[in-house]
């Protein structure tokens, strides 16, 4: 078998894992598996591995790097495909990830939406703005790592202003598990309490359903909270080199 077709068999393989894990955990929530929409991380692997998810059913793709995300995403522009980005935003690569980004689930702060709704009128497209929340920092500033992820208290307003902007549609809210801070080593509860936050911004924003939670680790947790979209890397493309 040639190399591609290898690798093929793997990716379909790791797939089907993980389709299984999300059927099971939407199942013990009592959800059904139409809620919960898969987006296949592929940072740091290439366009020929995007390709061959693409071909075996995969539709949503998300990464974290524009420099990265950029090129892959014009490989891969003849593929039907809805593309992510996940990754902290530098205010100056908006322009370029409007190119290829239906969604931006990272948006955490007032000064990125005016570039990004600009960048996406020029594109002619809406980008879905989702509000990254960083719940290491809630009750607990100086735990927040920097990594990224506005304050819990600053959700309402933030999501407002995604609202007021042209080019920008608010989507939801996404985030991370907490290392540090009060949910640390709980995903869990730091996932009710993203769903919990989702809702106050659902009563505002009703359109806004997106709930953008859990990883390879953590998956089951999310589903059982709420999530919308779990957003799956390394189990289904393999363990990253540590700076990936
Ligand atoms: C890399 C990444 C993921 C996927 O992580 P895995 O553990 O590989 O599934 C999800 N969300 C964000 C924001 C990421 O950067």
């Amino acid at each position: 078998m040639t190399d591609s077709g290898e690798r093929k068999e793997q990716l379909a393989a790791n797939l089907a894992k993980v389709e299984e894990r999300i059927a099971k955990a939407c199942a013990a929530a009592g959800r059904s598996r139409g809620d919960v929409t898969l987006i296949a991380v592929t940072k740091t692997y290439p366009a020929s591995d995007v390709r061959l998810l693409s071909s075996l059913g995969v539709g949503q793709v998300g990464e974290n790097r524009d420099q990265e995300a950029g090129p892959k995403a014009a490989e891969c522009a003849d593929l039907p495909l809805t593309w992510h980005f996940i990754g902290q935003l530098q205010t100056n690569k908006a322009k370029s990830v409007a190119r290829y980004a239906s969604y931006v689930h990272s948006v955490d702060r007032a000064r990125l939406a005016a570039p990004l709704g600009a960048a996406a009128v020029r594109e002619g497209r809406e980008i879905g703005a989702l509000v990254q929340v960083a719940l290491d920092a809630e009750g607990d500033p100086a735990a927040h790592a920097g990594r990224g992820g506005a304050h819990p208290d600053e959700v309402p307003e933030l999501v407002d202003r995604i609202a007021a902007t042209e080019g920008l549609r608010p989507a939801g809210l996404m985030t991370v598990a907490p290392l540090a801070g009060r949910y640390a080593g709980d995903a869990r509860a730091a996932f009710a309490r993203l769903a919990e936050l989702a809702s106050l911004v659902r009563a505002a924003h009703p359109a806004a359903t997106m709930v953008s939670a859990g990883m390879s680790g953590d998956l089951e947790e999310a589903i059982a909270a709420g999530a919308t979209h779990v957003r799956i890397g390394s189990a289904i493309l393999g363990t990253r080199s540590p700076l990936g």
